[in-house]
């Protein structure tokens, strides 16, 4: 029998805001951030279990802290245990009643426990020696019900649903998986569209996106309404009538103010708006979908759990649903979020943009395409191309598509290079911009 015997944190912090890269209407200056955890066994394979959340700087300290306060639920535990049933792991640090009280099951705690039941299912992909989303969709259908907690859904969502849709997904799963591993998961890109780039960069970048083979782009807005319309124009003429277009808003506005604002862009045939508002708004969401019609909506980066979806759902308040790996309580979380997307048949385009999020969610994305919703109809995963020169298994994207992620695990971990140089403040990097080399 083995054992977790060690659970390392790093708060690891790259300097993104110098170039404005990630910059929106919300966040001017992001430092792209994780605050990572190494899960280490005494097995003799010597495999690590990595995960992180993502933090756009300031306060990733504080995360790395919450990490740090789930680390008696995990040292000691029995490795082929929690391998073999991750579900343990997330009963019990949801379960933990005082730790409970700062949330419940939302903001740093949450996330934090998202981190470490993250980093259990990445060793548990290793050992299987399997990608994540091969293990996901290969998995018996009551094997996977068993690993969602069903607790405030079941009035919209039921065990005994989700194990039917998720025997149907079996269905015709084969074939999907040789498509999947042939043509790949579409994705989307977001990279022209920080709000803090000149208007040459996003045309360069918007033509380039193009010529790469992506069919949609995204840009942020929400800052100032005239500066919208011009950037907005600019990316229409860049490229072209059919590629879609959506726009990101990053909670910037009120209802009324959404409403208004999206109208007077929707000029530049507009897919979809994101982020309108504020990401609790469940019936703020609901106002503006039916007031921007044709213009879609989406939301989920900031969703802090599985029952606040159920909500904007069964007020068919979003068009999509763009759940994000590292901001709910890992992949069992996730697991409800993506039956209950199946469940109200409303696609699901995952968020990404951030350090490391690319290379979760393809998995998620992927066992949804072959084992649950079985399509790939206006699902995109958003692409954005920064620091996957830090991942050891980084993601590939070519011709618009992520290409199908072939080595085990969950695709989380980092070199061990990156995270002694950029570890905050102490790392290498950050001693030498200081000037202490
Ligand atoms: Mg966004």
């Amino acid at each position: 029998m083995s054992r977790i015997v060690g659970f390392e944190t790093f708060d690891v912090r790259f300097p993104t805001s110098r170039e404005l890269d990630g910059s929106d209407a919300m966040n001017p200056d992001p430092d792209y951030s994780a605050a990572y955890l190494i899960l280490r066994t005494d097995a003799e394979d010597g495999l690590s279990g990595h995960g992180f959340t993502f933090t756009i700087g300031r306060g990733n300290d504080v995360q790395v802290a919450a990490i740090e306060a789930l680390r008696e639920h995990v040292l000691g535990r029995d490795v082929e245990e929690v391998c073999a049933d991750p579900g343990i792991v997330n009963r019990a640090l949801i379960g933990d009643s005082q730790l409970r009280w700062l949330g419940p099951e939302k903001g740093v705690m949450h996330m934090a426990i998202g981190a470490v039941v993250n980093a259990i299912w990445d060793l548990a992909a290793k050992r299987a020696g399997v990608p994540l989303w091969k293990l996901l969709a290969d998995a018996d259908p009551r094997w996977l019900v068993s690993q969602v907690d069903f607790r405030y859904l079941t009035d919209a969502l039921t065990p005994e649903e989700a194990l039917e849709m998720l025997r149907r997904g079996k269905d015709g799963a084969a074939a999907r998986e040789t498509s999947l591993r042939a043509e790949g998961y579409p994705a989307y890109t977001t990279s022209p569209g920080w709000l803090g780039y000149s208007d040459e960069k996003l045309t360069r970048l918007a033509h380039e996106a193009v010529a790469a083979g992506f069919t949609q782009i995204k840009l942020k807005v929400g800052a100032d309404l005239a500066d919208d319309v011009r950037r907005c124009r600019a990316a229409r003429a860049a490229v072209g009538p059919d590629v879609r277009m959506a726009i990101d808003a990053n909670q910037r506005w009120n209802v009324g103010e959404a409403i208004e604002w999206v109208k007077a862009l929707a000029e530049f045939d507009v897919y979809w708006i994101e982020e309108p508002t504020s990401p609790d708004d469940v019936l703020g969401h609901a106002a503006i979908r039916g007031a921007v019609a044709p213009v879609k909506v989406a939301t989920g980066e900031h969703v802090q759990n599985r029952i606040i979806f159920k909500q904007l759902l069964q007020a068919e308040a979003i068009d999509f649903v763009q759940l994000d790996a590292a901001r709910v309580g890992g992949v069992n979380e996730n697991l409800a979020i993506l039956l209950l997307a199946a469940k109200f048949g409303v696609p699901v385009c995952p968020h990404a943009g951030g350090v490391g999020l690319c290379e979760l969610v393809q998995h998620l994305s992927m066992f949804d395409f072959v084992a649950l919703s079985g399509s790939r109809t206006d699902r995109v995963v958003e692409y954005v191309d920064h620091l996957h020169e830090h991942f050891v298994t980084p993601t590939v994207v070519t011709g618009g598509a992520y290409q199908t992620p072939t080595t085990p695990g969950f695709s989380a971990e980092m070199f061990p290079a990156t995270l002694e140089a950029y570890s905050f403040p102490d790392g290498s990097f950050w001693r030498a911009d200081r000037g202490e080399v």
